[in-house]
């Protein structure tokens, strides 16, 4: 905002701010994901361009962090990530999810060009408080699934519906898509996007997420061995 823009009181700015919020909800309501804007995100593997949009069926807030030119048509090394935030933020143990988004960017960077879809949808969609709840039971020996199930939640809430108007807005057609999730490829097949190829993320297992990983894969079928 300039110095003239800015020249009233602290109070006016107060009351603009949430005037303009609300102007921005109407014009997006009809939008299944509105592009909001970009920023360079120089990270601990490659400077990336941040792109952040809004879903206004949920309120929430999604990204894309890109690096090169993902809209020439050539197929995009990319990956699908949904918010884990005891995994990417706090180092948990308890799954994969950080050392996937780690490798997944760490694999883009060394390519010098891909796409990372980062997904507001904490706990396999239902939410951050009921994942905590979801863990205690695993503390008392239920698996991931039974965990969910036994708070009224299917085992996985999570959809990929707004990556298609997120790929639209960057142009990308063609992916390479790093992922061991075959749910993932599905949603993929659905939407306006072509996969060339499967990347598989493997990720070494430890004494906390040994569990987590087999009832992946014999429960929610993912591509990675029980006994990796
Ligand atoms: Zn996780």
């Amino acid at each position: 905002m300039s110095s003239i823009e800015n020249h009233g009181s602290a109070q006016d700015g107060a009351l603009a701010a949430p005037q303009i919020a609300q102007a921005a909800l109407a014009a997006s309501a009809n939008s299944p994901l509105e592009y909001v804007d970009s920023c360079k995100l120089p990270t601990n593997w490659a400077t990336f361009q941040l792109h952040a949009f809004f879903e206004p069926s949920t309120g929430k807030e999604h990204l894309a962090l890109t690096l090169g030119d993902v809209g020439n048509g050539e197929p995009v090394l990319a990956r699908i990530h949904s918010e884990c935030l005891t995994g990417d933020a706090l180092g948990s143990q308890r799954c994969d999810c950080g050392p996937q988004l780690e490798l997944a960017l760490q694999k883009i960077a060394k390519e010098g060009r891909g796409l990372l879809m980062y997904l507001r949808q904490e706990g396999r969609g239902i939410g951050l408080l009921n994942k905590i709840r979801a863990y205690h039971l695993q503390d008392g020996g239920a698996d991931t699934v039974e965990a969910n199930q036994r708070l009224g939640f299917a085992a996985d809430l999570r959809s990929y519906t707004m990556c298609e108007p997120m790929l639209k807005h960057l142009g990308v057609t063609a992916l390479k898509l790093m992922t061991n999730n075959p749910r993932k490829i599905d949603a993929m097949g659905k939407i306006n996007v072509t996969i060339t190829e499967h990347v598989p993320l493997i990720i070494k297992r430890n004494p906390y997420n040994e569990r987590y990983l087999s009832t992946k894969a014999t429960k929610l079928g993912h591509l990675i061995q029980p006994e990796l």
